[in-house]
């Protein structure tokens, strides 16, 4: 019989949006076809369970969980699934008008919808939504069939009800009088507790007690539903059985997603900044590094370089663009001490510039040592001579000695050396 079972569901517990679930429906052990339908779409989560026998239950109890996928709101809102409830009524009836299944066939449905920590359910005949609520089972329904009213009025215990004769006379069933109205139920949940939809597959043939017990005790959802199945089947399966464990994972859950979304979208928006930062920085320091110069001490002589010593946030560039004739011994104390790790400027141009100037100084300096040279082989420039190299000594060292402080402009360089 195991091979003819149909399994119409799903087969791995699924995240919804704000609950997590498990489904499967069962042919039980002594029908010849399933005529129970579910839908499980978070938030609704619905059982249909069809009568009228074969190539008609099946398509009442279809029609019911179509009707419902099509019109059920998106949101829990009781009214409206109500009157989607009752357009799967006026469905199924005409439906069977039209030669679609058969002249009196039916369905209960019990759809419920979860959605954070608020559960709605509208409800025709003896399909149930039960509530495992601090481990502690609740039948959230009532069943619209003569042994719950017999059990009202007093005249049967449930236990009674078991086995009674007419345990499966439904009072109200989708699919024969248009006007129908399902039960609105609004119920309070919180996080942590358990929704079930099932068939009378299930309540009738497993205890309210041995229910509780698995929904307690088997954490997965899906695992869960197929073990309330399994329940039943071993209890006999005199019926098709079909299970929805739904948990709550309540409002927290949803914030909790909605904030990991929200924290992905910042670390994600604070990596492109990072990005940009990075390569806004990466862009200025290139463009820096490839404007920027320097001279250099290389080999005795002052070297103009395009680029930087060393490296700048790690990058580092660096291209000889010229080697002059300018001795670094013949500058000023001050910027020999200068070349030596690089002197640097704003661009080759402005150290073309202060080459130039080098030079300049360098060659007066020289005009003026031979001027001073051909004065002395003039006869009385001995003094003079020895006077002026006193002097030029002298503004030297000074010059040299601010420059070490604080390097001047190269005119004042050549003014102090004049
Ligand atoms: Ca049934």
């Amino acid at each position: 019989m195991a091979a003819e079972r149909s399994y119409k569901s799903t087969p791995h517990t699924r995240k919804g949006a704000t609950t997590t679930f498990g489904s499967r429906t069962d042919i039980g052990c002594l029908r010849d076809h399933n005529e129970d339908s579910l839908i499980v779409t978070p938030p609704l989560f619905a059982v249909a369970d069809g009568m009228g026998g074969h190539a008609a239950g099946e398509v009442a109890s279809e029609i019911a969980v179509n009707v419902l996928a099509e019109r059920a709101p998106a949101h829990p809102d009781p009214e409206a699934l109500g009157r989607a409830v009752e357009e799967a009524n006026r469905a199924i009836i005409h439906a069977a008008h039209e030669g679609r299944g058969r002249e009196g066939m039916g369905t209960t449905v019990t759809a419920a919808m979860l959605e954070g920590e608020r559960l709605i359910v509208a409800q025709v005949g003896d399909s149930r939504a039960y509530l495992l609520h601090q481990g502690k089972l609740q039948q959230l329904t009532r069943d619209h069939s003569l042994m719950a009213d017999m059990i009202e009025a007093g005249q049967l215990t449930p236990e009674e009800a078991r086995t009674h004769p007419n345990r499966s006379v439904i009072t109200r069933a989708l699919g024969s009088d248009p006007h129908t109205q399902p039960d609105l139920y609004e119920i309070n949940v919180e996080t942590g507790d358990r929704l079930l939809v099932c068939s009378d597959g299930l309540s009738s043939m497993v205890r309210d007690q041995d229910i509780e017990s698995v929904l307690a005790r088997v954490r997965d959802p899906q695992r869960c539903a197929s073990q309330l199945v399994n329940e039943a089947i071993a209890a006999g399966g005199h019926d098709n059985v079909t299970v929805i464990v739904a948990d709550v994972t309540g409002f927290a859950e949803v914030r909790r997603k909605k904030m990991a979304r929200k924290t992905k979208f910042s670390i994600a928006l604070v990596l492109v900044l990072f990005a940009a930062i990075v390569g806004a920085t990466a862009w200025g320091t290139n463009e820096y590094l490839h404007n920027a110069a320097y001279l250099v001490d290389q080999d005795g002589k002052v070297a103009i370089y395009r680029g930087v010593p060393g490296n700048v946030f790690g990058l580092s560039y660096s291209e000889l663009v010229k080697s002059t004739d300018v001795a670094v011994s013949d500058l000023q104390p001050g910027f020999q001490e200068r070349l030596k790790d690089g002197w640097r400027v704003d661009s080759v141009e402005a150290a073309e510039e202060l080459v130039k100037e080098y030079q300049a100084d360098i060659d007066a300096k020289a005009k003026q040592d031979k001027d001073g040279a051909a004065s002395g082989n003039a006869a009385n420039g001995g003094a003079s001579n020895s006077a002026a190299a006193a002097e030029e000594g002298g503004g030297a060292d000074s010059t040299g000695g601010t420059h070490d402080a604080n390097p001047p402009a190269p005119a004042d360089t050549q003014g102090g050396a004049a």
